[in-house]
């Protein structure tokens, strides 16, 4: 297997070295036409220019001689191309030979064309007051005849391209090699976490910053990530310690209790009996308690929805604690806010459950002599509850997990009764009616739960 790194640089050297030579192909390509086509030009311009020589001689002279024209036969051996110059009978006056050309033209194609050549002549005529007085044959070797310039010219441009690709290819390797690590090591910092976080070592983060959106998000996920085991690790491992805390201590009591009545230190009598009846009956809450969280894990929880009035429902369910806020000498208020309408669509049972917890709790947590207060108000589209009082306040530490399942805080665990599954089955309930609940607490000060529902629309 390959790493991100070196497959994302292959990957961009190969498409690099495929557009360079692509790009230097094209270029060739262009150039050399371009070229050959200047070339050509400027050989038919030759021509005409010898053509146009050979008339001036006649116009001159008025016949040919075996010299004529003869001064032209040193710039054709130059320019490696052949001269014959004919009669109007065709007949040859006087010629060059293409054998003398011959090797300097095969040395010239050999290096340009990789072959070298063929001879080809062409033959042009002579006018002379619009009478064809002669003809002259130029013969060169082909596909094209080029000067010394002409083939420094195309040496000098291929070079250029040459070191342009090589150029081109060894900045493509730099910036492969940068770009690949921009993309390799945030990711693979991401899985060196992941394989940390699997093993269990859930403090393990990645701290890379990367400026490419979607790799930052990885990294805060895989970060995020690990917090959120970290916290159900520890729920976890508290849940299991509380479990256990709250099995045994009834367990111990049983049996402490039952080794005495064996061994006659304790008399076998109603009243003990009773306390031990007391302890298993607390032992069966628990799992009571278990079977009810169980049941409203369960997605599929039947709901009776229905139209009703927030504010009656709450009303009802206060009435119910008004012995309680009595026996412990707990002030108690419900404000309702005037003039407003508190429909709702609800379960009318589990709604009540909601302010049955909340409200056990505000009890339970509050001291005698203290305060609780609901208040009722309504906006366009939400009616809000808030359930407040001054009791002994959530520790900030505490605060993000009591919505968690048997989870309990520091004090009630050691000072109250519960089963820490009071408002698990709060936020249940409430999401099931798409409605939101918040926290606010000081520790020492007082609790405040704040709960958001959808108000009731006809068109709803
Ligand atoms: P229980 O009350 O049975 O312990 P809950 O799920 O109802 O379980 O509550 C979880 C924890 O939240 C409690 O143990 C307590 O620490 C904290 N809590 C809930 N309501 C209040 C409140 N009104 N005042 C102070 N602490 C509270």
């Amino acid at each position: 297997m390959q790493s991100i790194r070196k497959k994302l640089s292959i990957i961009i050297i190969f498409c690099s070295v495929i557009a360079v030579i692509l790009l230097a192909f094209l270029v060739n390509l262009t150039v050399n036409r371009t070229f050959n086509n200047y070339v050509i030009d400027t050989q038919n311009q030759r021509n005409s220019r010898i053509v146009d020589y050979f008339q001036q001689i006649y116009k001159k002279d008025k016949k040919w001689t075996i010299n004529s024209g003869k001064e032209i036969m040193h710039e054709a051996y130059m320019s490696n191309y052949c001269l014959t110059l004919l009669d109007t009978n065709k007949n040859v006056i006087w010629g060059m030979n293409p054998d003398d050309i011959k090797e300097n033209s095969h040395m010239m194609m050999q290096r340009v064309y990789n072959n070298p050549g063929v001879y080809k002549s062409k033959l042009f005529e002579i006018k002379y007051n619009k009478k064809i007085v002669g003809y002259v044959l130029i013969g060169q070797y082909f596909p094209i005849l080029l000067t010394q310039q002409d083939i420094n010219f195309k040496t000098a441009i291929n070079r250029s391209i040459l070191i342009s690709i090589v150029i081109a290819i060894v900045i493509a390797v730099i910036i492969s090699i940068i770009i690949s690590k921009q993309f390799s090591d945030p990711i693979k910092s991401v899985s060196n976490t992941s394989v940390r976080l699997s093993n269990g070592d859930y403090d393990s983060k990645s701290s890379i910053k990367s400026n490419i959106k979607e790799l930052d998000n990885l990294t805060r996920s895989i970060n995020i990530l690990g917090k959120k085991l970290k916290e159900q690790d520890q729920i976890r491992k508290r849940l299991v310690s509380d479990i256990s805390h709250e099995i045994r201590t009834p367990l111990n009591i049983l049996q402490n209790n039952l080794e005495a009545m064996i061994d006659g230190i304790f008399p076998v009598n109603g009243e003990r009996l009773n306390y031990l009846n007391d302890e298993v009956i607390r032992f069966g809450k628990l799992l009571n308690n278990l079977n009810v969280l169980k049941q409203f894990e369960d997605e599929k929880l039947n709901l009776n929805m229905k139209k009703l009035f927030l504010d009656k429902l709450v009303l009802s369910v206060s009435n119910k604690f008004s012995i309680d806020f009595k026996n412990k000498n707990i002030k108690f208020d419900l404000n309702i806010e005037e003039g407003k309408n508190f429909e709702i669509m609800g379960d009318e049972d589990k709604l009540k459950q909601v302010f049955i917890n909340l409200l056990t709790n505000s009890i339970k947590f509050t001291e005698p002599g203290g305060a609780v207060c609901i208040y009722l108000n309504a906006d366009k589209n939400r009616v809000i509850v808030k359930v407040k009082d001054n009791g002994i306040g959530i520790k900030k530490e505490d605060l993000p997990y009591i919505f968690e399942r048997l989870y309990r805080g520091d004090r009630s665990r050691h000072e109250t009764e519960g089963s820490g599954i009071g408002l698990t089955i709060v936020k249940k309930i409430l999401a099931l009616h798409s409605a939101v609940i918040d926290v606010e607490s000081v520790y020492g000060m007082g609790t405040s739960f704040i709960l958001y529902f959808n108000r009731y629309k006809e068109n709803m």
